[in-house]
């Protein structure tokens, strides 16, 4: 996609929402702000009568929603996602403010594909879907009552990403291709199966290992050749050549 505005790389997605009203009211707060992408995970009802009526005149979004199954599917051509949780987790990154979050969205979004994630109106996001997201996002709230509306959270990111495409002085995006969600998958489950087929990895605890390995890669912007690089190194871990000796 070749947008004039980062705007046009930020993707919405809402996970496993429950309310469909929820979903007409992010159109509508999407499209104030000048985003159009709207993604869908497992939504429970969708489409649905109620998230037409709360889009309002933004039932051009609504029709255009990608509905997916899993978190992994929305992202997978992304290069950096921004997972919006209203608490703190363990083991989680530093969490960001929303003001930050914004801008380093925008940054990514002048030459990639970027996602901004919603969790369930209930349950928010997993610890395993925010494990699929780069940067924690907390927008600032009274700590005794912290919990945003579904619809209140994406408006006022929505409009974050619209004060900050209009800030001055951004910094350069990267010059070099980054990795997309799927190719970074990729090097997580090569890095799992080798650490599983070198003893290093407890076969009966692998998830707090690979967090951590989350947890590092997503505080670097990984570029596509690192991680051809990092891949062909474990390949050669798998198939060590014979070396001559001199
Ligand atoms: N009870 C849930 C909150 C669900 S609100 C929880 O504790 O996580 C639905 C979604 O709105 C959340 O998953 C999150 O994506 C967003 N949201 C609500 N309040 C927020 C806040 N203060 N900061 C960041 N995201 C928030």
């Amino acid at each position: 996609m070749n947008g004039t505005s980062p705007l046009d790389r930020i993707r919405v997605v809402l996970s496993h929402t429950s309310h469909p009203g929820n979903i007409g009211a992010a159109a509508r707060a999407m499209k104030t702000m000048g985003l159009s992408r709207l993604y869908l995970v497992a939504p429970r009802h969708f489409p649905d009568p109620e998230a037409e009526a709360r889009a309002s005149g933004a039932s051009d979004l609504l029709a255009a929603a990608v509905v997916c199954r899993t978190l992994e599917q929305a992202l997978a051509d992304t290069v950096f996602a921004a997972g919006l949780s209203a608490r703190r987790r363990d083991l989680s990154l530093p969490v960001c403010w929303a003001r930050e979050g914004a801008a380093r969205l925008v940054q990514r979004g002048r030459s990639d594909e970027v996602a901004l994630v919603f969790g369930n109106e209930t349950s928010g996001l997993t610890n395993e879907e925010l494990s699929l997201c780069h940067l924690p996002v907390m927008i600032p709230t009274n700590p005794d009552y912290s919990s945003l509306n579904l619809g209140a959270a994406v408006q006022l990111m929505c409009y974050e990403l619209r004060l900050a495409v209009a800030a001055p002085g951004a910094a350069p995006a990267s010059e070099l291709p980054l990795a997309t969600g799927e190719e970074v998958e990729g090097l997580y489950a090569h890095l799992e199966r080798c650490a599983l087929a070198s003893g290093f990895l407890d076969p009966s605890q692998p998830k707090r290992l690979m967090l951590r390995f989350r947890r590092l890669f997503a505080r670097t912007a990984l570029e596509r050749e690192e991680v051809s690089i990092l891949r062909g190194l474990l390949a050669s871990f798998e198939r060590p050549k014979l070396r001559k000796k001199s």
